[in-house]
């Protein structure tokens, strides 16, 4: 089934608030099996309403819309779906009821604009809103389908779960469902995961490769339509051993969770700790362990050791390796793995974890932006260090050097 969404409101146009119905409804299409092709956003004017539920109609079997449902005179859906497909509107009589004893119960006076909420579209199917007052819809129209929900996100989501779902599947019994599985990545980029993928990505229909990069991390959504699960994963593990024969070694999880979760997860399941000591990154690697909850017993705490002299009288990382002529630098190897020994030496942590490195903008110590060292190491083990050259911004740069650490601890 084609779909097509359109949110409407003026706010959207104008950027005072973000389409987040968009992004909800998107997953939610895609997890019914719902091939979403287009997403349009229009302002409340009747007129390019209209243009825009007519464009749709046309190329769509089914047009969901969320907004315009309230009972101000800029909320114009029903109105504008009415009036092009030639049907009468007539007040709801039970969402009627319920918008009458919300006033008397309150002892408010109703208006009239307030009964425009119960509007309903002759020969459509009401969808109750548990959450608000203007009830949704649902309507075929000569084959295409118009599905119509309220713009505010806490009515638009209980009416789309409650009972627009059902109707979706009354329409829907013999197409098969999606099913999709996440393969998550850390240290490695977008471009060169997609490079590894190219061919596979490109001449995959079913199951389908998806790769998206988000948050320093990249993700790969499988997906097929199946009758059932067991079915789809078959259909998923041929190339899924594909994958992982070409970047397995970045692969960190089978499900969306960022990497700093996954090491947690695996550091507490051994009763081990945790420390950190970081440079270019400014703390934000001690950010990414504390934002996830539960998992206290294992980050013992970090160093911020932002100049040489905290490297040093913090860490005990030798003043010849930060400065001097023929000093390796800050920016180094050796002091990466300094770093690590420090931490290694002055706690009970089990492992320790640096990042030393040229955020930017500016270079630093004749060394190019970019430029980022990750060590490792475990109580009486190695420390391993790890060279890097990562593109981008300074905020990106600080996020990916972060992201590697923790990929190479997880390691
Ligand atoms: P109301 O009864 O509140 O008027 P409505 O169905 O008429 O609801 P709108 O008037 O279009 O919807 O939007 C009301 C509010 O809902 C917006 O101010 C905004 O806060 C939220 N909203 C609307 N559309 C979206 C959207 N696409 N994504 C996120 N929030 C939205
Ligand atoms: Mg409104």
């Amino acid at each position: 089934m084609k779909a097509e969404l359109i949110a409407v409101g003026t706010e959207l146009l104008l950027g005072q608030i973000l389409n987040t119905n968009a992004q909800y409804l998107a997953q939610e299409c895609a997890m019914l099996g719902i091939d979403l092709y287009f997403q349009t956003v229009v302002g409340d004017n009747p007129a390019r309403i209209r243009e825009a539920l007519e464009q749709a109609g046309k190329r769509a079997d089914l047009v969901i819309t969320t907004g315009g449902l309230g009972p101000t005179l800029d909320d114009l859906t029903k109105d504008v779906l009415a009036d092009m497909t030639g049907r009468r509107l007539y007040i709801d009589e039970i969402s009627m009821a319920k918008i009458r004893e919300l006033f008397d119960s309150q002892g408010l006076h109703m208006v009239e604009s307030n009964s425009r909420q119960a509007n309903m579209i002759e020969g459509a199917e009401p969808l109750p809103n548990d959450t608000g007052l203007a009830v949704g819809l649902g309507l075929d129209h000569e084959g295409t389908r118009y599905l119509l929900l309220p713009g505010p996100p806490k009515e638009m989501k209980p009416m789309f779960e409650r009972y627009a779902k059902d109707w979706l599947s009354g329409l829907m019994t013999d197409e098969m469902p999606l099913y999709s599985k996440m393969l998550k990545f850390a240290g490695i980029g977008e471009s060169s995961l997609e490079h590894k993928l190219f061919d596979l990505i490109e001449k995959q229909t079913d199951p389908t490769i998806a790769p998206y990069a988000k948050e320093g991390e990249v993700t790969i959504r499988l997906a097929t339509k199946a009758h059932t699960e067991e079915e789809a994963l078959r259909k998923m593990e041929q190339v899924e051993k594909e994958i992982r024969s070409r970047v397995g070694e970045h692969l960190y999880a089978e499900e969306d969770i960022p990497i700093e979760e996954a090491v947690l997860a695996i550091l507490q399941s051994r009763n081990q700790t945790l420390t950190t000591a970081e440079s270019c990154s400014g703390g934000l690697l001690s950010d990414l362990i504390t934002s996830i909850p539960g998992r206290s017993s294992v980050f013992l705490g970090g160093v911020v050791s932002y100049s040489n002299e905290m490297k040093h009288s913090m860490l005990g990382v030798p003043t010849e390796l930060l400065e001097g002529e023929d000093a390796p630098g800050a920016v180094s190897a050796e002091t990466a793995e300094a770093m690590v020994r420090g931490l290694l030496e002055r706690t009970n942590g089990d492992y320790a974890v640096s990042v030393t490195g040229v955020a930017g903008p500016t270079t630093s110590e004749g060394k190019p932006i970019g430029l980022v060292y990750v060590g490792v190491g475990c109580k009486d083990g190695d420390v391993h260090v790890q060279k890097l050259q990562l593109p981008g911004l300074r905020e990106t740069i600080k996020l990916r050097a972060a992201k590697t650490a923790l990929h190479q601890l997880w390691k």
